[in-house]
């Protein structure tokens, strides 16, 4: 057992859903009980899609389990073959359902039925959402493509070609960045086969072996299936993601290696690189960001902030354990401890010990944040119902870049205003307890209820003799700096202080310790 509030994946049959919801002519079988028509809600709700997704549920209830629920998933996948028609069908088992022991797979099967079946298998105790939508993709490619009888042997045409592999529904932006994506290879001269899942049929999968090589867009989904086209077929993939400067240019680059054209990376035109140059990003220069969220977003969140708007990483992590490894190598670049968990405590308390001034992660940093009265973007998914936006706001390519550079900025407290707050400190208006206007339009007056991002001043017990303290007059000192950087002062001063068992911390200290962290 584990207590959990918050999950930042649903459990794998909601991954199987996002893959079916996706595409066109696949209908999913779910043996699942009363109640778990909930997941409709994220599609309909969330992601404001106009209809139903193609799943069917058997909904059993309590009262079904002395009968025969096996008789009760039969009879659904008969009536979805009736009523819906489908290309395909995927049949697979809920959470509660997994440990009725059904098997839909073999179910499915002895009920002879003249629309293909492709069984799913998901341990709904052991992974979660992405991984069952990796393996529902993998699944679905497997069955379509291995069939082919096409030409895949080599032909500059054929190589000028690729398929576009992982967006799916309820994707963080992944509507965009098709869009992006798709416009990016046209200006490269490189046709797209397929794209899948989204919107695609099951007989746009059977053409995947057709083209010369595939673009990984998102490796949480579609990086097993790209592993077995490549096994099966030869195809090399694009493994970069296009989401930042510096990775778009090595996109293109990979594109063009893989398509067999000169590299254009140089081409790009994108307004990142010039904003984050122009004097008025100056103040941006060092800014402590911590980063956390799916590997694929947070590995490109930690280089565009290291690499191209200026920022000091001081936390990278990811929930995505199967990208662990990948995380841990990027970590170890930019010199910071990796965060390998899917405990949202877990990340509130590696942000509280981080000091960070900006937060870049999913919906769950964005609440954490909000109480710690700190910046926040959101950079991946899980996401609430606005960062699926009506307008056009993709993280890949050229616009993504600019949507970045857009959305990490805004929150954070501008030039003039950090300005203004050190100059007008005893200002009614302009004074340290109060956040930029949208984070919080009257500063809470009761800072009790939310944890402290400052390590707090105790008194000492008399059996906790090392405990550091600060002399009133030292604690108003302190309280002269900014804010935003109050937390990092704290923090030196008391390393400063413990090493060399200075205790209580005075003003000397303070100003000792600012001059030995200055040198
Ligand atoms: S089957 Fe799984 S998803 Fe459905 S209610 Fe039970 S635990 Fe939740």
């Amino acid at each position: 057992m584990e207590l959990a509030t918050w999950t930042y994946e649903g459990p794998p049959h909601i991954g199987a859903i996002r893959v079916a919801a996706s595409m066109e002519g696949v209908h999913l079988v779910l043996h699942a009980p009363q109640g778990d028509t909930y997941a409709d809600l994220l599609f309909t709700m969330i992601e404001r899609r106009k209809t139903r997704p193609p799943v069917t549920y058997t909904t059993f209830q309590a009262r079904d389990l002395s009968g025969d629920t096996a008789e009760i998933f039969k009879d659904a996948c008969r009536d979805v073959a009736e009523r819906f028609d489908p290309q395909l069908m995927l049949v697979g088992a809920s959470c509660t359902a997994e440990l009725l022991q059904d098997d839909p797979g073999g179910l499915a099967k002895t009920l002879d039925l003249s629309v293909p079946v492709v069984p799913l298998e998901l341990p709904s105790y052991q992974k979660k959402e992405n991984w069952g939508a990796s393996e529902t993709f993998y699944r679905l490619v497997r069955a379509c493509s291995s069939g082919w009888q096409g030409d895949s042997g080599p032909d500059a045409e054929r190589q000028k070609t690729c398929n576009i592999l992982g967006p799916t529904s309820l994707g963080f932006r992944n509507r965009d960045d098709v869009e992006e994506v798709k416009r990016l290879l046209a200006d490269l001269g490189v046709r797209v086969n397929v794209i899948a899942p989204l919107g695609a049929t099951p007989a746009d999968l059977a053409r995947l072996p057709g083209a010369g090589f595939n673009v990984v867009l998102y490796p949480e989904i579609a990086a097993p299936a790209a592993r077995w086209l490549k096994k099966t077929f030869g195809q090399e993939s694009v493994t970069v993601q296009p989401i930042g400067v510096g990775a778009c240019r090595d996109f293109i680059a990979a594109v063009c290696a893989c398509a067999g054209l000169p590299d254009r990376a140089k081409c790009m035109q994108e307004r990142l690189s010039w904003y984050s140059r122009s004097i008025d990003s100056n103040y941006l220069t060092g800014k402590r960001v911590f980063v956390y969220g799916d590997a694929t977003h947070a590995i490109a969140a930690a280089r565009i902030c290291e690499e191209e708007l200026g920022f000091k990483l001081c936390g990278l992590g990811t929930y995505s354990r199967e990208f662990a490894r990948d995380i841990r190598a990027v970590a170890e670049h930019y010199d910071v401890a990796p965060l390998i968990t899917d405990n949202h405590l877990d990340v509130e308390d590696a942000i509280i010990a981080a000091q960070p001034e900006l937060v870049l992660g999913t919906q769950m940093e964005r609440h954490v944040a909000k109480r710690l009265r700190l910046p926040c973007a959101v950079i991946s998914s899980p996401v609430h119902v606005q960062d699926f936006p009506a307008r056009y706001s993709p993280q890949m390519g050229a616009e993504g870049a600019n949507v970045i550079f857009d959305t990490w900025v805004h929150p954070l407290m501008m030039g003039l205003e950090e300005h203004l707050l050190q100059m007008f400190r005893g200002d009614f208006e302009f004074h340290d307890d109060v956040s930029a206007s949208h984070l919080a339009a009257v500063a809470p007056q009761d800072h009790s209820a939310s944890r402290p991002v400052e390590l707090a001043s105790v008194e000492p017990e008399a059996d906790e003799p090392d405990v550091l303290t600060w002399t009133d007059s030292a604690e108003r000192e302190l309280k002269k700096i900014p804010f935003f950087v109050r937390g990092k002062a704290r923090r030196n001063t008391e390393n400063f202080a413990a090493e060399r068992g200075l205790n209580p911390i005075t003003i000397e200290t303070l100003y000792d310790a600012k001059a030995h962290f200055g040198r």
